[in-house]
């Protein structure tokens, strides 16, 4: 065995075979370790989805999973009684194989392609003068591989992720499953079968127990379950799987006949936990389980596993043929997996409570914010917009390269963050995020920080996820739906009750680093924003609303995160209080100009006067709606019957001809006239970027009505 390779992969279940099988048929010197001889055992539910077939298709296995047990689709069995049958699409079907045969046959492919394969327990691994390395243990003794590049598929128990100091969590969600072979009397039928609730000693757990063919009448069966944060003692492995075994035999022999053990189970925990950040350490990429990539709402973790690898070869291949680093691997993956790391935690424990038998009519739900959510996740439909420069990218773009690189990946990393902390609301935040043209509140504090010094990079993102978070505070609320009284609202409003309490969290734990100033100061803030969104539900539909109660409200749910974004940026770049101060000053004025200038595209004829109306029929009225409604009798009576869309362009002519819109535009200007004199005071020399976003919510105004 020679001591160096191009690419070295510790691991060789699926994860690590398809990287190796891809690298190798490129070419490159790829040294597949593992503990273990091949065909080795590893438990699991056999089960391969249409995904984990087509990409094992692309791999060129077909002709030997042809060979292998077909599922045409899934039965899903609730309570012994209730049942709902899912055919796969046309054309497509999942398969069944163990693992000792589905493994082995990836690893032949990666060895006819021409990598190599040694038995070795890997031990660590490191960064030394001539590259990194893994250190490895065999039967002739330990020794040390070096190669251009790691990859780590040693799976959810993962060494080298340990060793690269890219441990799990600590408040992470786990999960563990097992199973074992069984004899039914009944031909088994060619489906995933899921049974639920998964019970053990009236204890429900958060789970399933499934029950899958590899013949007519050999089945893999076993159950699976999550241990969420906070939950205390959960059954042993052993005990549920044979509850569960001993139910099926109770309460579906009608279905399997007489079930007959063939061998002990076997169980293992499962990785989760995926996270953009956590998957490569320098030159090595984490690949599959040790990544934390099976899907924690199902369990599946082979064709996530085979994409990954599939992936990591694309990212390896690329980074050596342009020196590259490996940082965008989290990314690509968070885009092509949109549900790689989602913490159904949340949906766990609001569905694992009883709820009546209502019927769950899709219609209703998709009205619900949050429940139109989680049919998002469980469609498998990435909630993140398409990337693309929005407004505020080309607002940060300029000749500065690290400014550059910041705009076109602050969205997503704030979106990756945030899908793999709230995924039940990554719908309505991306939304919330767009219709600002992009992050704005993160926009403002990198540049405060610009203006005032210089930010280090983890900083910056520490800052932009606080203060989005905290700004998507009331809007998360607002997906609350009014007097719930069916199940399923109550389900939504308990989601986005949960969903804005992470937020906070979140948000108080991202600027815990900046001291004890910055988290107080932003519970006030987390506060006033509640106000504020107190203050508009309270006076919705009221015409005579005074236009000062109005701007109260705007101060409160607007500017004042404004004003905390701008001085989180000016202290991280170590401004002094005074300074800090007036750019805290600066950012409140900025954020009331702000919230005009939104007013404003509400009417603008190019934009979407949909958006008015859509506000104006739910009772919330805009600084230029509330200005004209108070000049104009007739105006508010028209505003009081409703609007239709058709009558928008005539509202809108009405609301220009009272004056109201240049009344707004100049209230807008004043705002930013202070703003000016205020950081005009401060003395800094680089205040181009404070003029930047002065002049650039002064734009976003500049709507034809
Ligand atoms: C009971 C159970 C049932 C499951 N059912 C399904 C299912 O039906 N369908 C599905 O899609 N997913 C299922 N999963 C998840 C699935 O098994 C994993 O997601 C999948 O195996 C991940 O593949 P991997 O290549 O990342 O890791 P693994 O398949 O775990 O492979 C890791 C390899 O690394 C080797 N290794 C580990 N440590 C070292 C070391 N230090 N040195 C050298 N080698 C090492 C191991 O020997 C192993 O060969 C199940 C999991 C469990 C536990």
């Amino acid at each position: 065995l020679r001591n160096e390779a191009d690419i070295a992969i510790v691991g060789a279940g699926p994860a690590g075979s398809s990287c190796a099988a891809q690298l190798a048929a490129h070419g490159y010197d790829t040294l597949l370790i593992d503990q273990y001889d091949f065909p080795r055992e590893k438990p699991c539910g056999d089960g391969l989805s249409p995904q984990a077939v087509a990409t094992l298709g692309q791999l060129g296995l077909d002709v030997f999973l042809e060979k292998t047990q077909r599922i045409d689709g899934c039965r899903v069995i609730l309570d012994h009684r209730r049942e709902r049958l899912g055919r796969f699409r046309a054309n497509t079907c999942g398969r069944c194989v163990p693992r000792a045969f589905l493994d082995q046959a990836v690893l032949n492919m990666a060895l006819r392609n021409g990598a190599r394969f040694v038995k070795a327990r890997a031990r660590s691994s490191g960064e030394a003068d001539d590259g990194p390395f893994v250190a490895i243990e065999s039967g002739d003794g330990a020794r040390r591989i070096t190669a251009k590049r790691l990859v780590a598929s040693d799976g959810a128990t993962s060494t080298m992720r340990r060793s690269a100091g890219l441990g799990s969590p600590g408040h992470s969600v786990r999960a563990w499953a097992i199973r074992s072979y069984y004899n039914t009397e009944r031909s088994l039928d060619e489906l995933f079968e899921i049974y639920l609730p998964l019970e053990v000693r009236g204890t429900t757990l958060v789970g399933y127990g499934w029950v899958f063919p590899l013949g007519e009448h050999l089945a893999n069966i076993g159950v699976g379950y999550l241990r969420t944060p906070g939950v205390g003692h959960l059954p042993r492995l052993t005990d549920a799987l044979n509850t569960f075994v001993d139910e099926l035999r109770l309460r579906a022999h009608h279905r399997y006949g007489d079930i007959e053990s063939l061998g002990r189970p076997t169980g293992a925990p499962i990785g989760l936990n995926f996270n953009t950040k956590s998957c490569n350490a320098g030159n090595m990429l984490l690949v599959g389980d040790a990544a934390g990539m099976t899907d924690s709402f199902t369990g599946e973790g082979i064709a996530p596993a085979l994409e990954a690898g599939l992936a990591a070869a694309r990212c390896i291949r690329g980074s050596l043929a342009r020196r590259s680093s490996l940082a965008r691997y989290g990314q690509e993956l968070a885009r092509r997996m949109p549900r790689a790391g989602q913490d159904f935690s949340i949906l766990a424990r609001v569905t694992s409570r009883p709820s009546s038998n209502e019927r769950l009519a899709y219609d209703h739900l998709k009205g619900l914010h949050y429940l139109a959510s989680v049919f998002s996740i469980a469609s498998d439909r990435d909630p993140r917009p398409a990337a693309g420069t929005t407004a505020v990218a080309s607002l940060l773009l300029d000749k500065e390269r690290q400014t550059k690189d910041w705009a076109t990946s602050l969205e997503d990393h704030l979106l990756d963050a945030i899908r793999t902390t709230i995924p039940l609301a990554t719908p309505v935040i991306a939304r919330e995020i767009r219709s600002h043209g992009g992050p704005v509140y993160a926009a403002i504090l990198l540049l405060t920080g610009r203006a005032c010094g210089k930010v280090a990079e983890d900083d910056i993102f520490a800052g932009a996820q606080a203060v989005e978070y905290l700004a998507l505070f009331p809007t998360l609320l607002s997906g609350l739906s009014n007097h719930p009284s069916s199940e399923p609202e109550k389900l939504n409003n308990a989601l986005a009750v949960l969903a804005a309490d992470f937020a906070v969290s979140r948000s108080l734990l991202a600027v815990a680093k900046f001291g004890p100033k910055a988290v107080t100061s932003l519970a006030q803030i987390a506060s006033q924003t509640c106000q504020g969104a107190m203050m508009d539900a309270v006076d919705r539909y009221d015409l005579e609303r005074p236009v000062e109660r109005y701007l109260a409200a705007v101060e409160h749910r607007v500017a004042s995160v404004f004003g905390y974004a701008s001085w989180l940026g000016a202290k991280q770049a170590g401004a002094d209080q005074t300074t800090a101060e007036q750019i805290h000053r600066y950012g409140h004025a900025v954020g009331m100009a702000y919230q005009i200038a939104e007013d404003l595209v509400e009417l603008d004829v190019d934009n979407s006067r949909r958006l008015l109306r859509v506000s104006v029929s739910r009772g919330i009225y805009s600084l230029p709606v509330l200005l004209a409604a108070d000049r104009d009798r007739m105006l508010r009576q028209e505003l009081t019957q409703g609007v239709l869309l058709s009558e928008l362009p005539t509202l809108v002519s009405h609301i220009n001809e009272t004056g109201a819109v240049e009344q707004s535009r100049a209230l807008m200007c004043e705002h930013l006239e202070a703003a000016k004199a205020i950081y005009g005071r401060t003395g800094l020399q680089r205040s181009e970027d404070l003029d930047r976003f002065v002049d650039w919510v002064s734009s976003r105004a500049d709507v034809t009505v």
